[in-house]
C-alpha cells in the first residue's frame, strides 16, 4: 500500500519516491503526495520527475485500492526514484474551496437542521445539495452571512484517526452517515472544524477557516423534492 504523505500533511507540495507499478496508464509510488480523486475532490495534478525523464500527471485515481499517478507519456519504470511534485496552487485553492465546504454543512445544519445530500468541487467553485424543502435567492444570502462570520472566526481545523465503533456511535459522524463507510476501514480519519463541523472524510483542508477567506453563494436552485442546491465561489482567488 502507498504511503498517503496527503493524509497527515495536507501541505507536503513534493517527495522523494521509488515507483512500485508502471503501465501505460501511470505509476503507483510507494508513498506520495498526490489526492487520489474522491469523495468530491478532484485528483491532484503535477509532475513526476526522475534521473533524465520526468512526465506530467494530468489525474490521479485510485485503482483497486491504490493510488495510480495517471501520466501523459511513458511512465517510469519501476524501482525508479522519482521525485513527485504537486500543482500545489491548484490544490491549495482545492483545499480552500473544500474546508468551504464543510463549513457550509455545518452552517445549514445547525441552522435549519438540513442534512446534505451530495457535492462536488472544483478549484474555487462548489456545489452541495441539501435535503431541504424550499430555498430563496434570500435563503443563499442569510447563509452567505452567517458562512462568512463562521470563516472569519479563524476556526482550527484538526485531522484525527478514530477507532471505527467509536466514530459509529459519535452523533456528529452519524449525521454525516459514518456507518457507509466500508467495514474494513478503521480506524476512520475525522476531519473536525472547532464549533462548526466534524465528519469521516479523506480530503485535504486547510489549517483553519481564516485561509478559506470570504465565500459567496451564487445560486440556489431546486434538484426536486427535498433536494436544493447550493452553488459557492471563493471570493479571493
Ligand atoms: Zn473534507
Amino acid at each position: 500500500m502507498t504511503e498517503e504523505i496527503f493524509s497527515t500533511d495536507a501541505y507536503a507540495r513534493s517527495c522523494e519516491a521509488i515507483v512500485v507499478a508502471s503501465s501505460e496508464e501511470g505509476a503507483i509510488l510507494d508513498r506520495t503526495v498526490f489526492y487520489a480523486r474522491g469523495g468530491g475532490q478532484p485528483g491532484d495534478t503535477g509532475m513526476l520527475r526522475w534521473d533524465g525523464g520526468e512526465a506530467r500527471v494530468t489525474d490521479t485515481v485510485k485503482q483497486a485500492g491504490e493510488v495510480l499517478h495517471v501520466v501523459e507519456g511513458s511512465a517510469p519504470t519501476v524501482g525508479t526514484e522519482v521525485t513527485a511534485e504537486i500543482d500545489w496552487d491548484r490544490r491549495y485553492t482545492l483545499m480552500r474551496t473544500h474546508t468551504a465546504l464543510h463549513c457550509l454543512s455545518g452552517v445549514v445544519f445547525t441552522r435549519y437542521g438540513a442534512k446534505v445530500t451530495g457535492g462536488n468541487m472544483e478549484p474555487g467553485v462548489a456545489r452541495m445539495d441539501f435535503e431541504l424543502e424550499a430555498i430563496s435567492v434570500e435563503f443563499g444570502r442569510e447563509v452567505e452571512e452567517e458562512l462568512n462570520a463562521r470563516l472569519a472566526e479563524d476556526r482550527p481545523v484538526h485531522v484525527g484517526f478514530m477507532p471505527r465503533a467509536e466514530a459509529l456511535a459519535d452523533p456528529d459522524l452519524i449525521r454525516t452517515k459514518v456507518n457507509l463507510i466500508p467495514e474494513q476501514v478503521d480506524p476512520i480519519r475525522v476531519i473536525e472544524i472547532e464549533g462548526i463541523d466534524k465528519q469521516a472524510d479523506g480530503g485535504t483542508h486547510v489549517r483553519s477557516t481564516g485561509e478559506v477567506g470570504p465565500v459567496r453563494v451564487v445560486k440556489t436552485e431546486s434538484k426536486g423534492k427535498a433536494n436544493k442546491r447550493m452553488r459557492i465561489e471563493l471570493v479571493r482567488p
